[in-house]
């Protein structure tokens, strides 16, 4: 077909290409959620509901892009890690990023009703994504402790803020001036005095946020399926990584046998 005098166009667009050799990461957060989970009625400062529909949606994300291998997400946002050789879309920033940012927004609404049945949704919520090269395995390490670090801290604080609100009854902005400046073993002594909370007795999902790896697991009656495995643990330290060092080889999927009551999706 010979060319159009339009065709020229074509040349202004950008090369974008993900640097080689190095960790893809594309992490999406919900926009404006303080908002979209006040008027969807979320339960505050937690809600498991919301908190699993995002798993969903992630898992979603894993069928789609094989080559990633882990996810780790908490609150509005989830992180996606492709293989350091990955040549998905040719490494293409804009086409990875928009498609992951996509494909989680639009699962995210297709399986809403799975995990909020009587709560219509108001209005069509958005993802909105960044991709960041991570070029060592320390670099992708530190990314993944980052986050859950930040899990850590707005939990604490959150879970602080919510039982001020809820259960003692001041104002958001008494609660904000009441908390502003504290340190963690301060916020920790505050849930202990007067709400009888131990921190460390809150669900791991809460304080750890939640990690997908793919496995392949050997069901009891059943042919071997991959599948997505949501975990709850610490992926800072030492022993994460050696118990699933395929995700730093980026290596085949490992087997697994089958845990009855393992969480995971298909
Ligand atoms: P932005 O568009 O800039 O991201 P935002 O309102 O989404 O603005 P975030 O910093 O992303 O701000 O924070 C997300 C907010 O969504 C949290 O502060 C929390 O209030 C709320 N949220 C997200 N997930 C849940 C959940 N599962 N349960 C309760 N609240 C949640
Ligand atoms: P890619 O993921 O690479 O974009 P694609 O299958 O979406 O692959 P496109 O070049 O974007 O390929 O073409 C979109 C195709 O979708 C069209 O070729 C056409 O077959 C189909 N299509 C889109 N909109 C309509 C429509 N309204 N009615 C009928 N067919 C449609
Ligand atoms: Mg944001
Ligand atoms: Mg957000
Ligand atoms: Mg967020
Ligand atoms: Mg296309
Ligand atoms: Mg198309």
């Amino acid at each position: 077909m010979a060319k159009s005098k339009f065709e020229y166009v074509k040349d202004f667009e950008q090369e974008d290409k993900c640097l080689p050799n190095c960790w893809i990461v594309v992490r999406v957060d919900g926009k404006g959620f303080h908002k979209f989970t006040d008027l969807h009625n979320f339960e505050k400062p937690n809600d498991l509901r919301g908190l699993t529909l995002m798993s969903r949606a992630a898992a979603d994300v894993f069928q789609v892009f094989k080559d990633i291998v882990v996810g780790f997400g908490h609150s509005d946002e989830f992180s996606f890690v492709f293989k350091k050789n990955t040549n998905v879309y040719n490494r293409r920033a804009e086409k990875l990023s928009s498609l992951v940012a996509s494909q989680f927004s639009s699962s995210y609404v297709f399986h809403w009703t799975d995990y909020f049945p009587e709560m219509k949704l108001l209005y069509p919520p958005a993802f909105d994504s960044r991709i960041v090269l991570y070029p060592t395995d320390e670099n992708l390490r530190d990314y993944l402790s980052w986050r859950q670090a930040d899990v850590h801290v707005n939990n604490l604080y959150n879970l602080c803020f919510w039982s001020l609100v809820l259960k003692s009854g001041l104002t958001p902005s008494e609660a904000e001036l009441k908390l502003r400046g504290t340190l963690s073993g301060e916020k920790n002594e505050l849930l202990f005095q007067e709400f009888g909370i131990n921190y460390n007795n809150e669900p791991q999902m809460f304080r750890k946020g939640t990690t997908l790896l793919r496995k392949c697991m050997n069901f009891p009656d059943s042919p071997k399926r991959v599948v997505v495995v949501r975990y709850y643990c610490d992926v800072i330290k030492k022993p994460f990584w050696d118990d699933h060092p395929e995700i730093l080889k980026a290596g085949k999927t490992p087997e697994v046998d089958f845990v009855d009551g393992m969480d995971y999706f298909e």
